[in-house]
């Protein structure tokens, strides 16, 4: 039996203002596991690192397609622990891919407070990334701390999104998320903006059902529901056993899942070019110290494990040809 394809499940809740989605990444994941493993440089990823970045990739396939954006959504955390960095990315055909830098030991009951943010000044970004820029056009980013207003370090990568979707887009959002080794999942309830400002989406928001008790009462009762919902659920139930259970007494409207192609599938940007064009950064005399210890530049995509060399011929070719290669170029980054 091969490997289930991952899939993408949307729904609404019929008269609300609410929606919701859950994600299956099964063949996507452990692509991404595979690819690290068999990198052997870096080796497979530690039990609580894998974790964290299945979360991750499944809570950043969950933001992407509730955004209508033509571009990449890239969910990042930054800190000083054992895991320094951390990213999940997922493209407008959900096509995705994610990685983690581990420098030092991981603890084996590490958490997102002690793998990312020890000094409590981790970061989480997400960023929309345009397919095609403009120039001098900024991809749109928004940041908040890991930890909430009080200090208290956030330990969950779906704590920290709840407290990102609120603080940084107003958005009130219920997150539960899970990953093993076969599979990375989550369940994203949402309470759906209306006119106003601005937010993530692009879209306005104007809270025009504020002080609506009904809806209020609405939300905060498929909320509870959600939230209900274990981990170990999330990873061994189907989706149609999960909604049935949870939501049994509410109308649901579901929409066609998003499986195969049209579903979530790894994908990596990485090309020979981009590598090019990262040792035209570093400049000629740093190439060539390179070059000269070690006969070639090698490089190792840390999302898909592809090796990209230069040779001294290739590398020459790099700077001759530097203004091809010239940032603002219209090559897609
Ligand atoms: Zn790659």
């Amino acid at each position: 039996m091969g490997v289930p394809v991952s899939e993408l499940h949307k729904f609404v809740f019929e008269g609300l203002p609410v929606r919701g989605a859950i994600v299956r990444l099964t063949d996507a994941w452990q692509e991404v596991l595979r690819r690290r493993a068999a990198n052997s440089a870096t080796g497979a990823y530690p039990l609580p690192v894998q974790t964290m970045l299945g979360e991750m990739l499944a809570a950043a396939t969950l933001m992407q397609s509730n955004i209508k954006f033509d571009g990449a959504l890239i969910l990042q955390i930054f800190g000083n622990g054992p895991v320094p960095v951390a990213v999940a990315e997922v493209g407008p055909d959900l096509g995705l891919r994610g990685a983690a830098t581990i420098n030092g030991p991981v603890p084996p009951d590490g958490d997102l407070g002690t793998l990312v943010n020890v000094n409590g000044h981790g970061r989480c970004a997400i960023t929309l990334d345009p397919r095609t820029r403009h120039p001098g056009q900024q991809p749109y980013q928004g940041v908040v701390p890991l930890a909430d207003a009080d200090q208290v370090k956030f330990t969950r990568v779906s704590e920290m999104l709840a407290h990102y979707m609120l603080q940084s887009e107003q958005l009130e959002t219920c997150l539960v998320l899970a990953a093993d080794a076969n599979l990375a999942a989550g369940l994203l309830i949402q309470r759906l903006p209306g006119q106003g400002a601005g937010n993530l989406s692009g879209r306005t928001i104007s809270r025009e059902d504020d002080g609506d008790e009904e809806v209020e009462d609405a939300y905060r009762r498929i909320a509870l529901l959600a939230s209900s919902l274990k981990q170990e659920e999330l990873l061994t139930l189907d989706v149609d056993t999960i909604l049935r259970r949870l939501f049994w007494q509410e109308a649901l409207q579901r929409f066609e899942p998003l499986v195969g192609s049209q579903g979530p599938h790894f994908a990596c940007s990485c090309s020979r070019e981009r590598v090019a064009r990262m040792i035209l950064g570093l400049g000629q005399a740093e190439a060539d110290a390179i070059l000269a210890e070690r006969g070639d530049i090698e490089v190792t995509c840390e999302f898909c494990a592809a090796q990209y060399r230069f040779d001294a011929v290739d590398a020459a070719q790099v700077f001759t040809h530097a203004s091809q290669l010239a940032p603002g170029s219209s090559t897609p980054h």
